[in-house]
């Protein structure tokens, strides 16, 4: 039976069971398309980084014997469309049947099933063998329950798939580690210096200015350095491994002007386009660990553990949980504008700035600078989810929407009314300055409130308390904070909201 079958460019698991041997009769095939580079604006490091990995991918299998229809962006069979390519391919090779790994993506998804509904010869998809979790499972685990506390279903993964377990008991004796991760990175330890790939992309660059595909960013040769085959992938693990695991825990949540990535893996990535799965990863840290456990010590490696089989699998099964209506919550109801500074890094705001800055540079910039500085300026600011979905869905290479809308409308910009995060991760300068050195060198006094350098972060905070109030005066976890507003000097609050107000007004000023 002639078989067609789809890789999606984020499907690149050459550990996938269609490869264990090869099929004369089977031929897989792989698109570059406008269909997916035009959907959102994206980082220019990120086509390159998928293109990349795509062109090497459907190379080292060709070259094992596997039957490949690659299309690259500028070829003149490339209708740009997945299901116009899918059909044609069809059609001309008389295929008999039409297979497909499920994709991560809803829009995807439905494409194709609609695309297979069309179809009148067989149709079958199969796992991405990619994930710990099925799509369903997770809902399957909270069925009934009133909420979808992350720990509860990390708690559940770290016994099911028996990580850093003794016996029915967590090892070291805690579940969770999140209070010893709070360091704040003072130049000391020293951070061992990358060993960068050295990728020639120059071809890839060339196809897309000819394709004029619009992209975001900026590209500099020495600065792309995303593994793009899984070779660099597994070297990139090692590294981590080698020289950065044992302080991972420690200055997970630190950020520094000198230090796009301190301790973090950079693996996301590799992982996203299934180069390199969770499980091996998470087995590599643990049975480093295990080799390493003098010098190691077990809050590192459970903040990691946690962030994978946790975090991660947690975000796709909430994905699939609650899409599709879950990407048009607005539950704040904010409406504003992101600033342009998003785009150039033109702030005074240095926390901004350089996280800005490290995002438009690499494609790149860590969980805190995420969520802690961009996400929450936008969320104070009451930027309307759209607009930061839209900007963080392009900006971040390791931006696919199962992990960035969840991560984003749901636990960043609380659009989702608390499904993931339970309660708005909102903060003045303060935590800014207890976590970073972004304070020491800015244009901002981090402990004023109305004067003119006063930190636009701490008038933006209570503001934002303010009117938001009937959503989330109930909030218990936001009770101490109301209190404290309460108590507030009024003239005080009212010189604040008039700071803030010029802030949201004209934010590329500040
Ligand atoms: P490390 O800090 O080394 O962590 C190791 C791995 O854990 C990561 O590679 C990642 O796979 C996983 N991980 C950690 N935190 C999370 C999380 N919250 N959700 C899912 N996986 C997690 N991650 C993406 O992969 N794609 C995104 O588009 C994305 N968008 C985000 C948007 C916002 C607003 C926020 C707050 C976070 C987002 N994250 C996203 C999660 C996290 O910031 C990145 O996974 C991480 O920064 C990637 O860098 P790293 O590989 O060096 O991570
Ligand atoms: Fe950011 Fe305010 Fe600190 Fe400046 S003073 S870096 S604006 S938190």
């Amino acid at each position: 039976q002639k078989t067609l079958r789809l890789i999606l460019g984020d499907q690149l698991n050459a550990q996938h069971s269609w490869f264990t041997e090869t099929n004369e009769s089977v031929t897989y095939c792989l698109f570059e398309m406008r269909q997916e580079t035009d959907y959102v604006k994206h980082h220019i490091q990120k086509v390159i980084g998928f293109f990349a990995a795509m062109r090497n991918f459907a190379e080292e299998l060709n070259s094992q014997g596997h039957n490949f229809i690659y299309f690259k962006i500028n070829d003149e069979s490339n209708t740009q469309s997945l299901v116009e390519n899918l059909s044609k391919l069809v059609k001309d090779h008389a295929i008999e049947c039409f297979e497909y790994q499920l994709p991560d993506e809803y829009r995807l998804d439905q494409q194709l099933s609609e695309f297979c509904n069309s179809l009148d010869i067989e149709t079958n998809t199969y796992d991405s063998e990619h994930f710990y979790t099925s799509r369903y499972e997770l809902k399957e685990f909270f069925e009934g329950k009133k909420t979808y506390l992350m720990e509860n279903f990390y708690r559940n993964m770290r016994k099911k798939h028996e990580v850093l377990m003794e016996g029915k008991q967590p090892e070291g004796g805690q579940w969770n580690y999140d209070k010893s991760n709070r360091k704040k990175w003072k130049g000391k330890p020293e951070i061992p210096h990358y060993k960068w790939y050295i990728n020639d992309v120059s071809e890839i660059v060339s196809d897309i200015e000819k394709a004029d595909i619009k992209t975001i960013g900026r590209f500099k040769t020495s600065t792309f350095s995303y593994p793009v085959n899984r070779e660099q992938s597994l070297e990139q693990l090692n590294y981590f491994l080698e020289h950065l695991l044992i302080r991972f825990g420690d200055y997970q949540d630190a950020m520094h002007t000198d230090q796009v990535y301190l301790f973090h893996s950079r693996i996301s990535f590799a992982m996203n386009i299934k180069l390199i799965s969770p499980k091996e990863v998470v087995d590599a840290v643990i049975d480093y660990y295990y080799d390493h456990k003098s010098e190691i010590d077990i809050s590192q490696v459970e903040g990691f553990v946690r962030q994978i089989i946790g975090w991660r699998e947690y975000m796709r099964g909430m994905y699939w949980t609650l899409m599709p209506d879950y990407k048009t919550e607005n539950h704040l109801k904010n409406t504003n504008k992101l600033p342009d500074f998003f785009w150039t890094g033109n702030t005074k705001m240095n926390c901004l700035k350089q996280s800005i800055n490290n995002s438009l540079d690499n494609a790149y910039a860590h969980h805190i600078q995420r969520l802690m500085i961009t996400g929450n300026y936008a969320l104070l600011t009451q930027i309307h989810p759209d607009e930061v979905d839209a900007w963080y869905l392009g900006i971040y290479a390791d931006a696919i929407e199962w992990v960035q809308l969840t991560n984003t409308r749901g636990m960043s910009q609380f659009a989702d009314g608390g499904k993931i995060a339970t309660k708005p991760y909102v903060s003045s300068g303060s935590y800014i300055d207890k976590m970073s050195n972004y304070c020491d060198k800015c244009h901002y006094n981090k402990k004023e409130k109305t004067t003119e350098n006063a930190c636009p972060f701490n008038s933006l905070y209570w503001n934002f308390l303010d009117d938001k109030r009937e959503v989330l005066g109930n909030n218990r976890r936001m009770a101490m904070m109301y209190s404290l507003l309460d108590k507030m000097d009024k003239s005080q609050l009212n010189s604040m909201k008039e700071r803030a107000a010029s802030i949201i007004e004209n934010p590329d000023e500040y």
